[in-house]
């Protein structure tokens, strides 16, 4: 059996696996990312987890053909390497990650957004398999980031890979700063970070143990007024982006990605009723469809990735 390692770096956690051709997903892990240690603490846990999986294929008796990492950040195409990171990991900005991952490795290496690659995974073996008119990816977690793939059934990148960085469009000129040094990005408002600043800001903080969104929506569905409010108007926020987005887009379908995607119909319902409402009625209807890998779309689509860096190296 033939393998790829996908790796994938967000601003909290990272979600490697091992994936076969058909987008098999035979093995996982979920590590902390803990991007406060600094660049080289966080490129040592790539370079085990990358070690782990070469000695788990040989063991298994795979054919380990390559590696697709996945990272949050605007990633460099080119180049390979990470060309502006936000301080959600900071000192990311300029590491070479793909030729430090293919020396340690001696493997092909792709790199990519982890958004994008969220998307590919998503088109390859998720909710976009059926979207054959291409779809808007959005994915609210510690950041938001989002991809655009076509009907060719490939992200838009733009001329250096940095196209979709949905996050950071401000949606409020001079508004909450931002960790990418501009203010009023959208992220600020429909980050998960952002809901947890918005549940303290309500007073609620305090209550939600663990600092989770999950508590913060067990409340709002057991009825409690604040927390109902709160998530309502992070759906609005959410849908603000969503409207500029699909004004500029035009989609078909919103497939939409990150942790709250657990919390279903209770969170879609509310930004889709926010979307119609504020979006020109020319543009609609536009389907909003949860995505369906959880938190293993960034490494599928790394991976998927990986496979053609794989057949052409
Ligand atoms: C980053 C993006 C990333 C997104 C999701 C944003 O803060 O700028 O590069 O895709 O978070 O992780
Ligand atoms: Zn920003």
């Amino acid at each position: 059996r033939q393998v790829v390692f996908g790796i994938d770096i967000g601003g909290t956690n990272i979600k490697s696996g091992i994936v076969d051709a058909d987008g098999s997903i035979l093995h996982t892990d979920n590590t902390p990312t803990d991007a406060q240690a600094g660049p080289a603490s966080l490129l040592g846990k790539l370079y085990g987890i990358a070690a782990d999986y070469k000695a788990r294929a040989e063991a298994e008796g795979w054919e380990a053909c390559g590696m697709g990492v996945a990272t949050a950040g605007y990633v460099h195409a080119g180049e390979g390497r990470i060309g502006y990171a936000t301080s959600n990991i900071p000192g990311w900005t300029g590491v070479p990650l793909r030729d430090n991952m293919a020396r340690e490795t001696g493997l092909p290496v792709a790199l990519v957004n982890d958004a994008h690659a969220f998307a590919i995974g998503e088109a390859w073996i998720g909710a976009g398999r059926s979207l054959t008119e291409g779809f808007l990816c959005i994915t609210l977690g510690t950041g938001v980031g989002g991809s655009w793939i076509t009907a060719a059934g490939e992200p838009y990148y733009g001329r250096d890979g940095y196209a979709g960085g949905y996050g950071h469009i401000v949606i409020r000129h001079g508004g909450q700063p931002c960790n990418c040094g501009l203010k009023g990005c959208w992220e600020q408002y429909a980050s998960v970070r952002a809901l947890m600043r918005q549940a303290a800001e309500a007073g609620i903080g305090e209550s939600l143990t663990g600092g989770s969104a999950k508590v913060l929506f067990e409340l709002a569905r057991g009825g409690d007024e604040t927390a109902l409010g709160v998530i309502d108007r992070y759906a609005e926020y959410v849908a603000v982006g969503l409207t500029s987005l699909t004004h500029a887009l035009n989609p078909h379908a919103v497939v939409i990605g990150g942790a709250v995607t657990a919390q279903g119909d209770f969170l879609f319902s509310r930004i889709d009723r926010m979307a119609q409402e504020q979006r020109m009625p020319a543009y609609g209807p536009v389907r909003i469809v949860p995505a369906e890998l959880g938190e293993h779309a960034g490494l599928a689509g790394a991976a998927k990735l990986a496979w053609r860096s794989a057949l052409r190296a």
